[in-house]
């Protein structure tokens, strides 16, 4: 690790920074910044209200840059206006994939939004693909592997979530999400943490009383590009909305996401001989995080609820419909999800999310259905566009259009 991040670090931790956090998945990066508390940061999610943050967006970067970028720094901007924060000991960090998409571009984006206003503030990374040496966050063995342990049990819980909602109310499973939440969050940073099989029973023993019943409603599958499909801001509550349909939604496992990443580097070398040296480390990366994955869906054995799509299957999905080594944005992966939901018998209506400006997902998304459609003729997809300023009505008279074919 290099002196001058290890310093700057510091630096945040012995004059109390607050680091701000864009809020994409809410349980998942409620868990991760608790990871970051223990080690002695002091980390803010912003979560915007109302129309300011796209606002604040428009106004602070090019007009061309996709939405998830313009909505993080919009909803930074917000923040930092409020007048609540120190603005000599305040922070963003931002994730960047390395990726050949914006998301590994943003960061210059807001360096530059942020300049005249607010020069002290920093914007820092979150990056495994060794981007912005000197201002992005050191990932220790030990912190990766909290971290991957946080996502995969963000997923659990967000399972559990998503399969009790419909049938228990919002309140009644939002109570029992923070009292899993709260367990979690006193193991981070102890050996307990790494206990996965005893906690997924603690967990599960929680969410016994909100077991689905036998008879679901129908399930509606959300794919897209990730900030649009998990940020329940970016989304205009899409989620809310389609429970609010009489409808289950089946959310796709950000640990896919992960996996999909890794996968990527290792496909790289099998491609186009990159990543030598590395190709290795990264394979067992892979069979760790996939491992984890199989931990948390062997934990859901002998109840209603039921795990995700296993990660393998997924990657075996992707040839019918697209060449694995298409990995701008959520490449593959979108398509793949696709296939791998009008494959299994469950999951028979599909709205894919795609961003104002994003080129990537507007090809491996919206693109891709027509092909997916003509394998599965059954399958009931609808592609559904966000941006500022499209109004919540518009979407969701489109999402009725779909609602009104619905496939149980
Ligand atoms: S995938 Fe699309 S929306 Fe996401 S960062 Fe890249 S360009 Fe933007």
């Amino acid at each position: 690790m290099s002196n001058e991040r290890k310093k700057l670090f510091k630096k945040f931790e012995k004059e109390h920074y607050t680091i701000l956090v864009p809020d994409m998945c809410p349980i998942h990066f409620d868990l991760l910044t608790h990871c970051l508390e223990k080690d002695g940061m002091h980390m803010v999610i912003v979560t915007p209200q109302g129309p300011a943050a796209k606002e604040e967006g428009l106004a602070s970067i090019h007009n061309d840059a996709c939405y998830p970028a313009l909505i993080t720094c919009g909803a930074f901007v917000d923040a930092l206006k409020t007048g609540q924060y120190d603005l000599n000991k305040t922070a963003v960090i931002m994730s960047q994939t390395g990726g050949g998409c914006r998301a590994s571009n943003y960061i210059s984006l807001f360096r530059k939004a942020f300049e005249k206003e607010f020069p002290t503030v920093p914007v820092l990374s979150l990056n495994f693909s060794g981007l912005e040496k000197e201002r992005s966050l050191p990932l220790t063995l030990r912190r990766s592997l909290e971290f991957l342990h946080c996502v995969v049990y963000g997923d659990f819980l967000m399972n559990l979530v998503n399969q009790s909602r419909p049938y228990y109310g919002e309140e009644k499973v939002n109570e029992t999400l923070n009292c899993c939440l709260e367990y979690l969050h006193r193991q981070i940073g102890h050996q307990a943490f790494y206990q996965r099989k005893k906690n997924y029973r603690y967990l599960l023993s929680q969410f016994k009383p909100l077991e689905p019943p036998e008879k679901r409603k129908p399930r509606v599958g959300i794919v897209g590009e990730i900030f649009v499909k998990y940020s329940p801001y970016a989304n205009n509550h899409l989620k809310d909305f389609l429970i609010s349909q009489n409808t289950e939604v089946v959310e796709p496992s950000l640990s896919e996401f992960v996996l999909y990443c890794i996968y990527n580097l290792i496909n790289d070398h099998t491609l186009y001989g990159m990543n030598r040296l590395l190709n290795g480390l990264y394979k067992k990366a892979y069979k760790i995080a996939l491992k984890e994955t199989r931990i948390a869906a062997k934990a859901l054995e002998g109840t209603r609820f039921e795990p995700f799509e296993d990660f393998a299957e997924i990657v075996e999905n992707a040839p019918e419909v697209i060449s694995t080594g298409v990995k701008m944005g959520e490449g593959w992966l979108i398509p793949a999800e696709m296939v791998s939901f009008a494959k299994g018998d469950k999951v028979k209506n599909i709205v894919v999310v795609q961003p104002f400006g994003c080129l990537p997902n507007h090809i491996v998304g919206k693109g891709m259905i027509r092909p997916v459609k003509e394998r599965y003729p059954e399958e009931n997809i609808v592609p559904l566009d966000f941006d500022a300023s499209s109004t919540q009505v518009n979407q969701e008279n489109r999402l009725k259009l779909m609602l009104a074919n619905l496939k149980d």
